[in-house]
């Protein structure tokens, strides 16, 4: 399929990079197609960022049918523009899309056209040290219909927004609460699809969270509220004695792709590194004799995000002195290098662009 492209003569101006915070300015363009039963995928394109116009019936808007994934572009210091692991969040896109009836897109050529918008709008991956280009990836419902049921018609589109340094302030350790008021996702349900109902599912622990001066909710398992399963948008790690402990996937984890390249790593580097169920208890009790020595998020936004405070009902456990621990620190600078072009890239991982 040939992607056909619309210009615009009036170009945005583009953000300082010290002033770029985290999904409030887009690029100049997108890449839109559509879906219809008959035409399969069709009309792939590059145009002005624009709103979408949509009848108010649109199905994504009543029930929630879509999927969408978040990735970026890193700038490297010779100027060049890479990709890390792309190919794994379209297969990651299309697992989602299974997931919430929604038809599967051709991964190679949605990665084509993903490289040819970074293309048109490489000027817009800012260089400074920790930026990048945020890639939103998305499928939403359309058609106009108030009954239940999958869509017959789809949009899918990218969209870009540059994004600054997360540790602007350096690397320091988040506070994080275990809810046991609410679940995020259930056995048989849809958590381990990138769907926006989880996100709505997960709002009021979060302000919750947020009001008990808390980063994020970790999330414990939804049937027994007993297992450790995930921190808002991130993967969880601890270090228990000399071993790299994460929740194993169960179909409620999302299962993230800076999760996967910590384990491959870890296991590259012949360390110590396990996926099985965890409990709050066990944690506590590892804590308790000294055994717990880190605690991490693994996600795209922060890549590592060490946590220095964790609190269950009326016990806080404070990890490593809240100091940020040599693991976490380790995997941060092995996976941004390789990210950024500062490393030899021994897993395979980078996807050139330009
Ligand atoms: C996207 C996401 C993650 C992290 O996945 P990455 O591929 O590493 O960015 C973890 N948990 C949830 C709920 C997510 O949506």
């Amino acid at each position: 399929m040939e992607i056909a492209m619309t210009t615009t003569e009036t170009l945005k101006s583009k953000p300082d990079d010290a002033d770029l915070g985290f999904g409030t300015i887009f690029t100049d363009y997108m890449f839109n197609m559509d879906y219809d039963p008959d035409k399969g995928w069709y009309a792939p394109r590059i145009e002005p960022y624009e709103a979408i116009k949509m009848d108010p019936a649109t199905m994504f808007l009543h029930y929630g049918q879509g999927v969408f994934e978040g990735l970026k572009a890193y700038r490297t210091k010779s100027g060049r523009i890479q990709l890390f692991r792309p190919q794994e969040n379209l297969k990651r896109l299309n697992r989602s899309s299974r997931r919430l009836c929604i038809p599967e897109v051709d991964e190679a050529f949605v990665l084509d056209a993903m490289k040819q918008l970074i293309t048109t709008e490489k000027d817009w991956v800012p260089d400074a040290p920790q930026t990048s280009l945020y890639i939103r990836p998305t499928i939403i419902a359309m058609d106009p219909y108030l009954g239940v049921r999958a869509s017959h018609t789809y949009r899918f589109f990218i969209i870009f927004s540059p994004v600054g340094a997360y540790y602007p302030e350096g690397f320091n350790p988040i506070k994080i609460l275990v809810t046991s008021d609410y679940v995020r996702a259930v056995r048989g349900g849809i958590g381990e699809a990138k769907t926006p109902a989880n996100y709505a599912a997960s709002l009021l622990a979060g302000e919750d969270a947020h009001g008990a001066g808390y980063t994020q909710v970790l999330w414990l398992d939804g049937v027994e509220q007993k297992y450790l399963e995930e921190v808002g948008s991130m993967n969880i790690f601890f270090v228990i004695d000399d071993e790299i402990v994460t929740p194993e996937l169960n179909g409620s984890i999302l299962p993230g792709i800076t999760r996967m390249s910590v384990i491959e790593l870890a296991k590259h580097w012949n360390e110590k590194v396990s996926e099985k169920k965890i409990s709050i208890d066990e944690l506590i009790r590892a804590h308790a004799s000294g055994s717990l020595k880190e605690v991490f998020g693994a996600g795209t936004a922060a890549v590592i995000s060490p946590v220095g405070q964790i609190k269950y009902g009326d016990q806080v456990i404070t990890i490593n002195d809240n100091q940020t621990g040599p693991v976490a620190k380790k995997y941060y600078k092995a996976i941004t290098d390789i990210q950024y072009g500062q490393a030899e890239d021994p897993m395979g991982w980078i996807v050139e662009v330009i």
